[in-house]
């Protein structure tokens, strides 16, 4: 299996290429050359196992460079037992009127969000794949966060050796326990900075500097290479295909599915398309899924992208309650459009006028495409507070500002197409008590003014739920980072905080 460039599919590279790079010189993704197929006998086969042997089944199928036992021990490693206490997902069952939901939470790491699930496996996968290509070079794990990225890379690269990881974060887009996670952590190769900015400021800047050919070769003379953790490398994508096959074969050994061929409908809380991407993939596999439902908040570039075929970031930046899916550009949105169009011409002429005017237009066959794959949807925040209120109301289940914009969009998609009859998987992506202070209002009308932690013991006092052990811990945790950067100064701040300045 080849990887190539969403925007030359002239050149291919290994799987161990393509992460241990992250994104390609000329500035696309790396998507596989085709998409390994998945048949209902390896479904029925893979009902039996666990996650870990469900996960090494999958990413074979991809990592066809890496031996058996290599993406074993990576697996092992990455899913044990400490780590994700109870196992690396649960699914909850809700019902509510004629609507079956499932949801898929996957927050049951050591940061409390989904992207655990890719970050604690990522590194391994990483400096087996600078093995692989005989770099002795140290990997900078450069990354651009919208809160959840950024804690969950930096717990999953903490002192991994051969690495240093730089996380740049919007200094007032993260929620007060994001930020607390981030500057609290621990390790020997960590450094974090804020920025004078959005998500799509930092993003932008991290993508720059890994393409600057001048920073990237001051770097090698200090015997470094960039690699990111962001979800445009490969490393992140894959094992997010998991949890869904995961899931399905959950449903099959439940008996909910019983069926051969049975849909379910996905519905993912969307940022940067990562994770709906990976839905996507798990689709094209093979896996039976009728709708992918794209759900947005206020920043609803993508709602309007499934209904016209036209993409504009131009318009306002909302900062919302839901701030890992405050993002104009979803970079992952790439990746799809190359498998649609089979075009890489096309592709990078599209890129081309988003990154110069903003905005693009996919013509009516392409559209057409989307259409049939995808339905989008968007929560205003007073919509995601609600649905967090009428959930724990009526169902008595405490769930998250993102999980609940999921919720909100998987209704409207019920009411307007009446398909009520396909089981929904919807991915829960973050503990309630991230985001205790948006919860907490929302379920009780109103809070004064109380510290953070105040605020975590109260929605636990009033719910009857736990607190998870790693959100508990920060409060006797000191913060040990400080910084803070112009975007046009993070080049300089990432020379400065590796060492390669001197
Ligand atoms: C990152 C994140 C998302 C968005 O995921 P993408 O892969 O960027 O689309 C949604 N919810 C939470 C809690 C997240 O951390």
């Amino acid at each position: 299996m080849q990887y190539q460039s969403t925007r030359d599919f002239g050149k291919s590279v290994s799987a161990a290429q393509a992460i241990a790079q992250g994104i390609c010189e000329d500035g696309g993704l790396f998507v596989p050359q085709s998409i390994p197929k998945l048949g209902w006998q390896d479904l029925e086969k893979m009902r039996k196992c666990t996650y870990m042997e469900r996960a090494e089944k999958i990413l074979s199928m991809f990592l066809t460079d890496f031996s058996a036992e290599e993406i074993r021990s990576a697996v092992q490693a990455a899913y044990a037992e400490e780590k994700f206490p109870g196992g690396p997902t649960q699914l909850s069952m809700l019902q509510e009127g004629a609507c079956t939901m499932y949801l898929l939470e996957l927050w049951h790491g050591p940061t409390c969000a989904f992207k655990d699930m890719a970050l604690q496996l990522l590194p391994h996968l990483l400096t087996k794949s600078l093995q692989k290509i005989h770099s002795d070079q140290t990997a900078v794990i450069l990354v651009a966060t919208s809160g959840d990225t950024g804690k969950a890379a930096l717990e999953g690269f903490k002192d991994v050796l051969g690495t240093k990881i730089l996380v740049f974060y919007p200094q007032d887009g993260v929620s007060p326990m994001q930020k607390r996670q981030m500057l609290t952590q621990e390790g020997g190769n960590v450094a974090v900075c804020a920025i004078e900015g959005n998500f799509d400021d930092a993003q932008t800047g991290v993508k720059k500097i890994f393409t600057d050919t001048s920073i990237c070769s001051t770097l090698q003379a200090h015997g470094m290479l960039f690699s990111s953790a962001n979800s445009i490398n490969l490393g992140r994508l894959l094992p997010q295909i998991v949890y869904y096959v995961s899931a399905y074969c959950d449903l099959m050994e439940t008996g909910e599915i019983d069926r051969e061929g049975e849909q379910v409908n996905i519905v993912v809380p969307t940022g940067n398309f990562g994770n709906i991407l990976a839905a996507y993939y798990a689709k094209q596999m093979g896996l039976p899924v009728k709708k992918l439902i794209c759900a947005s908040n206020a920043n609803n570039v993508l709602t309007d992208f499934l209904h016209t075929g036209v993409y504009d970031r131009n318009r306002a930046f909302y900062t919302t309650i839901s701030p890992s899916m405050d993002i104009l550009i979803s970079s992952n949105l790439e990746r799809l459009l190359s498998n649609l169009t089979s075009s890489d011409v096309q592709v990078r002429e599209w890129m081309r006028q988003l990154s110069k005017q903003g905005r693009y237009q996919v013509d009516a066959d392409t559209l057409k495409k989307l259409q049939a794959l995808f339905w989008g949807g968007c929560s205003s925040d007073v919509q995601t507070k609600e649905e967090i209120r009428e959930l724990y109301q009526t169902e008595n289940y405490l769930c998250d500002p993102h999980t609940a914009v999921a919720v909100h969009v998987y209704k409207q998609y019920v009411s307007e197409t009446g398909d009520s009859e396909t089981p929904a998987i919807l991915a829960s992506t973050a503990s309630p008590y991230k985001f205790a202070d948006s919860v907490l209002q929302a379920i009780t009308g109103s809070i004064g003014e109380k510290d953070d932690f105040a605020k975590i013991a109260e929605l636990s006092a009033i719910t009857g739920t736990q607190i998870p052990a790693p959100i508990a811990a920060l409060e006797k945790k000191t913060v040990r980072f400080s910084d803070s950067c112009r975007p046009a100064e993070m080049a300089q701040k990432t020379l400065e905080l590796t060492g390669a300045d001197a």
